[in-house]
């Protein structure tokens, strides 16, 4: 089977890696002849609005998806003429629009953070007294790693300074936006689930995540001390939200959990980083079971295998074999360039003995740390 996939960053590369283990070839569009992907099978090297490059793609295909969540959605409709592509364009429509993705949340019956959208000044202004301050500006589309974002302290002041209404506008490119309420959150939550093409459902436990500057550092699973009743809401927003896209692969959803309860920031409808810790720590990865949705086949089954801390390997590689001597690690390297604030890779340790994973998750960190400041 030869499976095709828009996008050939790091998740194309652990997509490739799951997919051969299971007799699995593959080919990648990506506009970099460096894509981490183009290890793990054929890299086509073009733009993904490039009708040219995607009938290449194409050929040939048995099936295809998507690793790049700004992939245009008009190339998975281009690409979806000529062979089948999971999830589909309007799943992708969704998630790339900050404000269709917070209405979509709405529709689906989850809580959202109180929210506005923005074009100028004057609705910036207009939205700031609605939901905070404090409050953080969005742009709408594109942004990623805290990209695209700023945090806004005032309600009408339009002087230059950081905190500004005007420093922000001007600091996201004055592009359409949404402002939204600053949660002062106990914790961040994701979910990630799979979806068959037959309607079967499996979903990851809840875990929980560390974000430094926008950009995720750790993941714990299973996150520790939530209630059965937080896990159902999550795991039942989760399906509802798939069910009304008829959604086929993985998606993920984050969360604010806020006052005992939880508050949806965003989704992603592909394998995403908050997922990388169920390579080695669950029964089945996000990755193989991405690819048995997309591929048609079963579902596997989601269930942790003890305890696991994912660290992400930012700006630096850290000393490999120091980080192979710690009990329970696993490296995993993109084979990207080294660059500041630049996820490059990442560590997973788990065991069954949660202490035992804690003590190595500090040292991982302690490494991981060491790195990152050069
Ligand atoms: P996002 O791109 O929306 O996932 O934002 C990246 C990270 O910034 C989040 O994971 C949070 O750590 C932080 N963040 C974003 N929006 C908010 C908010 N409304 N309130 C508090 N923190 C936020």
């Amino acid at each position: 089977m030869l499976v095709g996939v828009l996008g050939g960053g790091q998740l194309g590369r652990m997509l490739g890696l799951a997919g051969v283990a299971m007799g699995m070839r593959f080919r990648f569009l990506d506009p970099s002849p460096d894509a981490p992907a183009k290890d793990v099978g054929e890299l086509v090297v073009g733009n993904f609005d490039d009708p040219a490059a995607l009938d290449l793609f194409s050929a040939g295909l048995d099936v295809a998806t998507f690793e790049f969540e700004n992939v245009p959605s008009s190339a998975v409709r281009h690409v979806a003429q000529r062979v089948t592509i999971h999830p589909n364009a309007d799943a992708l429509d969704v998630a790339q629009d900050r404000a269709s993705e917070k209405r979509y949340f709405e529709q689906a019956g989850l809580a959202v953070h109180p929210w506005a959208t923005v074009d100028d000044l004057s609705s910036l202004e207009a939205g700031i007294k609605t939901v905070g301050p404090p409050a953080v500006l969005k742009t709408r589309r594109g942004g990623y790693d805290g990209k695209g974002q700023a945090v806004i302290r005032a309600t009408t002041d339009t002087g230059a300074q950081a905190g500004s209404l005007c420093h922000a506008w001007e600091s996201i490119g004055k592009r359409p936006a949404i402002v939204e309420a600053m949660v002062p959150f106990t914790r961040e939550l994701s979910i990630i689930a799979a979806r068959g093409r037959d309607g079967s459902f499996a979903a990851y436990p809840l875990v929980e995540n560390a974000h430094a500057k926008g950009i995720l550092r750790t993941s714990m699973a299973p996150a520790i001390g939530v209630s059965p009743a937080i896990e159902r809401s999550a795991r039942e927003h989760c399906h509802t939200l798939m069910e009304k896209l008829n959604y086929v692969g993985v998606l993920a959803v984050e969360f604010f959990e806020h006052d005992g309860r939880l508050l949806a920031n965003e989704m992603a409808p592909r394998v995403h980083n908050t997922g990388h810790w169920t390579i080695e720590g669950a029964v089945t990865s996000q990755f193989e079971n991405h690819l048995r949705a997309v591929a048609g086949l079963p579902v596997g089954s989601c269930a942790p295998r003890g305890t696991s801390v994912m660290h992400n390997i930012i700006g630096g590689v850290p000393d490999k074999a120091a980080v192979l001597r710690v009990p329970g690690a696993h490296l995993h390297l993109y084979g990207k360039e080294p660059r500041e604030a630049r996820k490059i890779g990442h560590v997973t340790v788990c065991g069954d003995d949660a202490n035992a994973v804690s003590f190595a998750s500090s040292e991982i960190g302690s490494l991981v740390a060491a790195a990152a400041r050069g």
